[in-house]
């Protein structure tokens, strides 16, 4: 008999073990989250970090970095710096916007000449450029954002605090995305429509990058910049001028560095 309840006991934690086990693999698999810029473009990612907090650290040493600079003497208070992002919100700010072409999305109307000028040199360099985003407002940013939340928190994975949390990290909160300045695009390649890393023509970005600037526009999310933006985008495109266009793409900075710069 005491064997046999020595047997139970044992056989109990085992089960209770198991239990443990499976419940901490589901836990795991349910954290791992897409985190990316576009719709239907991911990232997968285990952890979910805030890359904002990481934000301060990396300006003051963006800041040492690019100290011997010598910076544009410009004012950055003008229309074509304005810096959204998720510390520096813009609340309803709402530009002037023209349509872009017959078909184009909208963008702010002062851009309209330098970026007809980039897509016709992206055209006469072979490649079939087409703009899938351009000037995105306030609210149609926040009905993007509770739609993600909401499809998040549908399985029930997660209450609707935590999806929003999680929508945050692949939907720009309304007011923080850099759409809403009609200063930003997003370029394709007509060829390459499908958004997705593996699959999309480096060459025609490697173009854009190199010849971006000369037309006012600099890559506005850079892979390697990620840790201070908060994105990787790479056909995220922003208009912010020639000549602080030549500087920032010149340098390999991004917004955010350029920005601190004036602070
Ligand atoms: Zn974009």
């Amino acid at each position: 008999m005491r064997i046999k309840k020595t047997v139970w006991t044992f056989f109990m934690l085992i089960m209770a073990a198991t239990l443990v086990l499976i419940i901490n693999s589901r836990v795991q698999l349910t954290s791992e989250v897409v985190v990316g810029g576009a719709d239907s473009v991911f990232v997968k990612t285990n952890t979910l970090t805030d890359p904002m907090a990481e934000y301060e650290n990396s300006s003051k040493a963006s800041l040492e970095k690019y100290a011997d600079l010598e910076f544009p003497a410009i004012t950055i208070t003008e229309w074509q710096y304005v810096l959204i992002n998720k510390d520096t919100p813009i609340k309803s700010y709402a530009p002037s916007v023209r349509q872009f072409g017959s078909d184009g999305p909208y963008v702010d109307k002062r851009i309209i000449d330098s970026l007809s000028a980039l897509i016709a040199a992206a055209k006469e360099a072979g490649f079939e450029p087409y703009i899938s985003v351009g000037y995105r407002s306030y609210a149609d940013q926040q009905q993007l954002f509770n739609e993600k939340a909401s499809e998040l928190s549908q399985n029930g994975a997660y209450t609707y605090e935590e999806a929003q949390q999680i929508a945050a990290e692949i939907v720009a909160k309304p007011g923080t995305s850099d759409h809403q300045t009609g200063l930003a695009v997003d370029i394709l390649d007509k060829e390459y429509e499908v958004l997705d890393y593996s699959k999309m023509d480096s060459k025609f970005f490697d173009w854009l990058d190199a010849n971006c600037a000369q037309f006012g526009f600099i890559k506005r999310y850079p892979s390697n910049k990620k840790s201070v933006t908060g994105w990787d985008e790479p056909w995220h495109y922003r208009y912010v001028g020639k000549e602080v266009a030549e500087f920032i793409m010149k340098n390999g900075m991004c917004l955010e560095e350029f920005a601190a710069h004036y602070k």
